[in-house]
């Protein structure tokens, strides 16, 4: 039988191209196939070589369990007919982006593997706007957590009693649709209603935007402004030097 081909498992960074790693870009203009989606925005995805067959895997629906599987089918059958595959995934592909799920469907297959980090947007996208995760004076911790999770329901995976009790940054991707939750939640269990947040909309995009507010007033002005994915949101003393002015990190 034909050698298998190699998978890559590649982080894009948060949306431009000068924050793409060289190695990112290096298999990217050798794969014979990518799988994509929209996370890593307009520029780097019209970046994609042209020789390349180009997969458009992004997950529109509410059937991602489903979809999942089908594209780590996708990706098994591409490198069994000896393709070389590259799977493009916004920021880090193993922050949130199930890549942990992708090695481990391959290794099964004996499949070999490449992971190629990337910028990610949960620490990126925050310091664009001079907001650092961690500092000496508010932070020695940071937490970054899926904002898909409801925290009212009892099954949740997040320890959100811990979380509202916790010190340090909490940063949240995918939070957009549970912020008014999250934020009533974090106060209810004790954090100070008047902790700094600030939302940050398509970061190191040419369309970034920022809402800044506390916990207490964020989700009434998130919903004013029609804030929409993807945005990263970040709660805690480390917002308070967020001065409006963009900190371009190249
Ligand atoms: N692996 C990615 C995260 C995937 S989860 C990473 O490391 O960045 C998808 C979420 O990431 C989005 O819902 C949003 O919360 C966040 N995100 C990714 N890129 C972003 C960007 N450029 N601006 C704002 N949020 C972004």
């Amino acid at each position: 039988m034909d050698k298998k081909g190699t998978v890559y498992l590649v982080g894009s960074g948060p949306g431009g191209l000068s924050l793409m790693t060289k190695r990112a870009r290096e298999v990217l203009d050798l794969a014979d196939v990518i799988l994509y989606d929209q996370l890593p925005g307009d520029e780097i995805l019209a970046s994609l070589p042209a020789h390349a067959e180009k997969v458009d895997v992004g997950k529109y629906g509410d059937h991602h369990t489903r979809e999942q599987d089908e594209i780590e089918q996708l990706m098994v059958s591409y490198a069994e007919q000896g393709r070389s595959v590259v799977r493009l995934k916004g920021g880090d592909p193993f922050l949130f982006g199930r890549g942990g799920e992708e090695l481990e469907t391959l290794r099964a297959h004996n499949i070999s593997v490449e992971v190629v980090p990337g910028v990610t947007s949960a620490i990126a996208v925050p310091a664009s706007v001079g907001i650092p995760v961690t500092h000496r004076k508010f932070a020695s911790q940071v937490t970054i957590l899926t904002g898909n999770e409801d925290p009212t329901k009892e099954e949740s995976a997040i320890d959100w009693d811990w979380l509202a009790k916790s010190r340090g940054t909490i940063v949240i991707l995918m939070g957009v649709k549970n912020l008014r939750k999250i934020a009533k939640f974090l106060v209810d269990h004790g954090m100070n209603a008047a902790t700094p947040v600030a939302v940050i909309e398509r970061g190191l995009r040419p369309d970034q935007r920022e809402t800044i507010g506390t916990l207490e007033t964020i989700a009434e002005r998130a919903q004013e402004r029609k804030v929409r994915p993807p945005a990263v949101i970040v709660i805690g003393g480390v917002v308070s030097l967020y001065t409006g002015e963009h900190v371009i990190p190249w």
